[in-house]
């Protein structure tokens, strides 16, 4: 008899994976953790009922979160990862060799356990000597920062759980003061096709703080509905045109999708993204 994981995409829409086998579930005070292998996605770790990672595919989120702000940024030494507890953003900072610290701000010690235990091939990098873990929430750390980031990104869970005051404009606000200057920000900004208003309300929210925050996006086939949004967020910069082609052509056999080409495209938006959220 097999059994079948189901994610939900919206009250009409399910998404079922085949479960070969279950690793663990775990009831942390934040949310519930589960891991399976699965027959086409390989090992998936979902929080509350929700697909936050599977190994077959999470290169192209972990990659597009991370390198599109780190090759736009002329040298980014200091970067702040919040939420990312599986560790996939960190070991992808880490492919940077300006990178000096990585501080990783994520609200629950048992997703970085469990992913140090049943996903070594993202939270590998996480024990490195250029990275401090603090567990704490986010909305709170960034009130009070004790120190500046070139880069910050928001690795974050959905609105609807404990990531839900990391996207709000105050949120954002505390970003923009901790950042240095020049500095830039990304998020995971949801699914443009089934949370369109959320997704608007997210750029709303930026587009109080920063001038004008800019969407780009990725096929992530595991994710709602495929396509997935981020969020970029800087005072003085183009994200499409202000690219570091040299340290890119340094380290390019190190990525799967990310390439200087997708880089570009990444930021043409079709129109009824444009239309549906508003940016
Ligand atoms: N790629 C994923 C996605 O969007 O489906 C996100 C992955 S990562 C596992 C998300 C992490 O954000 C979780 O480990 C969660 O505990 C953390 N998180 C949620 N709210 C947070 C908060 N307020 N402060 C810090 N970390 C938070």
């Amino acid at each position: 008899m097999s059994s079948w994981f189901e994610a939900s995409y919206s009250p009409g829409t399910r998404l079922s994976l085949r479960i070969t086998r279950w690793l663990c579930t775990r009831r942390s005070p934040y949310q519930t953790i589960d891991i399976f292998d699965t027959d086409d996605f390989g090992r998936v770790l979902a929080l509350d009922g929700v697909i936050n990672v599977t190994e077959r595919d999470e290169f192209i989120y972990h990659e597009m979160l991370t390198h599109v702000p780190l090759f736009v940024h002329p040298r980014p030494g200091r970067v702040l990862v919040i939420g990312g507890g599986d560790g996939g953003t960190v070991r992808e900072v880490l492919k940077h060799p300006c990178v000096e610290k990585v501080l990783l701000v994520e609200i629950d010690r048992e997703v970085v356990a469990a992913s140090r235990e049943y996903l070594p091939a993202l939270s590998c990098a996480l024990g490195d000597p250029r990275v401090d873990i603090r567990y704490e929430d986010a909305v709170r750390f960034i009130a009070r920062p004790d120190q500046a980031f070139d880069i910050i990104i928001i690795d974050s869970t959905d609105p609807a759980g404990p990531g839900a005051g990391l996207f709000t404009a105050d949120f954002y606000r505390n970003c923009r003061a901790a950042l240095a200057p020049g500095g830039i920000l990304t998020a995971q900004s949801e699914s443009p096709f089934f949370d369109a208003a959320t997704v608007g309300q997210i750029y709303a929210a930026a587009g109080r703080v920063f001038g004008r925050p800019r969407m780009y996006t990725a096929f992530v086939p595991s994710y709602v509905s495929g396509v997935w949004s981020f969020l970029f967020c800087a005072d003085h910069c183009n994200p499409a045109a202000d690219f570091q082609s040299e340290r890119y052509q340094a380290c390019a056999a190190a990525f799967r999708y990310y390439s200087d080409a997708m880089h570009a495209a990444a930021f043409a938006l079709p129109p009824w993204i444009k239309h549906q959220c508003a940016v």
